[in-house]
């Protein structure tokens, strides 16, 4: 059996070697058995279940919620001359009933497909009479609740296992703290999974963090180091996308917008030249990276706070790819607190899913303002053991720490004088004594607490309001 895994590997996909647990997982499944596959991005999660899909007899159902992502990846297994098809919601009923007609002559032997098309009764009674090998669910965290990206149609999935007990089924995931880990195996209802966990560890990226001051110029100062590179850099909305991407061309970087509000052929042409360009800055959304395989891209920026530390782990994990140096940077301020929470509460989501998400920026920010390396701190939150290491700005450059319990006391009871409504840069006002039109308005230079704070500037008060919200 595993030589057949080998011959496939090298004959037909022209790898060299396994990676990491590859060989293991593919040999549980070709063995019937249920795994959960935890691997990061770029690990090489889709190899597990395509080689497995090959050796077991019948056809391999691959669930996967990203429709752009099943198309490149039917195109590229086609090239290799594999029998893949799709069915999402993009084909015309024809193409449908052309696939359908393969799958019962079955030809067919790796199926990907959106969940809530599966899940139509007719698609799985169709299935019932086709000799399955595997279902691989992708992106599986999506069934997860307290995870970062849950989609309604996940939940359905559970039926899977009643339906098709006999089927081996491969859950694969790059998200995996273990609440989520835990929902995912209960929600799929996986017999007996051996759970396959890689390491999250990406070496070669080194993370840097900074306080937003001057955003621009930060941004044009980190590109200086990185000209000539390929890199990616994510805002949070479409508009600063627009005008940064713009902004950088004037200053001679060859840099394209990508965002959700572009025309399908705008963005497809922007990320083909993003892939065949070797200098290419792409300023884009989170709408950017999915899927996309190139394994030269030295830095990824962060302008805005991500939502949570998921999608920052994500997102800079398209950096390296190939191995060599690679750099995450991100500048943050506490305007993308605000800008953050504003979201959470006008949301509609249910409660409880806010709760989690509030909870979920708090751990971003705690990170950012984490005085201890911060590869560390998220393989942590990854469930990962490990130890400093020593390419972080924080290994590289420890910042100092000092007592701060008098000022985290003083700028609490302002806090609470001030009867708790004012923004940071009210509450150093009061503290630093300065007679400004609002102190005067809310008459707070008779409060106890007004200039008790003046021997500190307002960068050291900003730092200290920060990592007080960052402790909760
Ligand atoms: P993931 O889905 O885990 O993010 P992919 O399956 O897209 O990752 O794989 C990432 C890249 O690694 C792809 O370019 C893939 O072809 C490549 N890859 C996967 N397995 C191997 C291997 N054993 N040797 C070399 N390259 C591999
Ligand atoms: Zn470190």
């Amino acid at each position: 059996m595993s030589e057949q895994a080998d011959t496939l590997l090298k004959e037909t996909f022209g790898y060299a070697n396994f990676r990491g647990q590859q060989q293991s997982i593919i040999e549980n499944a070709i063995q019937g058995n249920d795994a959960l596959v935890l691997m990061p991005t770029g690990g090489g999660k889709s190899l597990c279940y395509q080689i497995s899909a090959l050796i077991r007899e019948g056809m391999a159902i691959v669930v996967s919620p990203l429709i752009a992502l099943m198309q490149d990846q039917v195109a590229a297994l086609q090239q290799l001359g594999i029998n893949a098809a799709f069915l999402n919601s993009t084909l015309s009923s024809e193409e449908q009933y052309h696939i359908f007609n393969t799958i019962r002559q079955r030809q067919l032997d790796i199926l990907y497909i959106a969940p809530e098309r599966l899940l139509q009764h007719n698609t799985l009674a169709s299935f019932n009479e086709t000799p399955l090998s595997l279902i691989a669910i992708d992106e599986a965290h999506c069934v997860s609740q307290w995870g970062h990206d849950f989609r309604e149609d996940y939940l359905g999935l559970h039926i899977l296992s009643k339906v098709f007990p006999d089927v081996p089924k491969m859950a694969l995931t790059a998200t995996a703290d273990q609440r989520t880990r835990n929902e995912i195996l209960n929600q799929l209802a996986l017999h007996n999974p051996k759970v396959f966990v890689d390491s999250f560890d990406r070496p070669n990226i080194r993370y840097i963090v900074k306080e937003k001051t001057e955003a621009r110029s930060q941004l044009l100062d980190f590109l200086s180091d990185h000209r000539g590179q390929s890199g990616i850099i994510y805002c949070m909305s479409r508009n600063k996308v627009d005008k940064t991407a713009a902004w950088l061309k004037e200053q001679k970087i060859n840099a394209l917008p990508y965002h959700a509000g572009m025309t399908k052929e705008q963005r497809a042409n922007n990320q083909m030249r993003f892939i065949y360009e070797t200098d290419l800055v792409m300023v884009a959304t989170i709408a950017f990276g999915m899927g996309i395989d190139k394994p030269d891209v030295r830095f990824v920026a962060h302008l805005d706070l991500p939502k949570n530390i998921e999608a920052y782990y994500q997102e800079t994990g398209r950096a390296g790819r190939d191995g060599a140096p690679a750099e995450a940077w991100m500048i943050y301020g506490l305007q993308d607190v605000v800008r953050i929470s504003q979201m959470l509460q006008e949301s509609t989501a249910a409660e409880e899913h806010k709760r989690v998400q509030h909870s979920k920026m708090n751990s971003i920010l705690a990170w950012c303002e984490i005085t201890t390396c911060r590869r560390k701190a998220l393989l942590d939150y990854f469930g990962e053991q490990s130890e400093g290491c020593g390419n972080c700005d924080i290994c590289l450059n420890p910042p100092k720490t000092w007592n701060a319990t008098i000022e985290a006391q003083k700028f609490l009871s302002n806090i609470y004088r001030t009867r708790q409504r004012f923004g940071v840069a009210h509450l150093i006002d009061v503290l630093r004594g300065q007679i400004t039109e609002k102190v005067t308005q809310f008459q707070h230079h008779h409060l106890s607490t007004f200039n008790i704070g003046a021997d500190r500037n307002v960068k050291q008060w900003r730092s200290i309001a920060r990592q007080l919200i960052a402790q909760g």
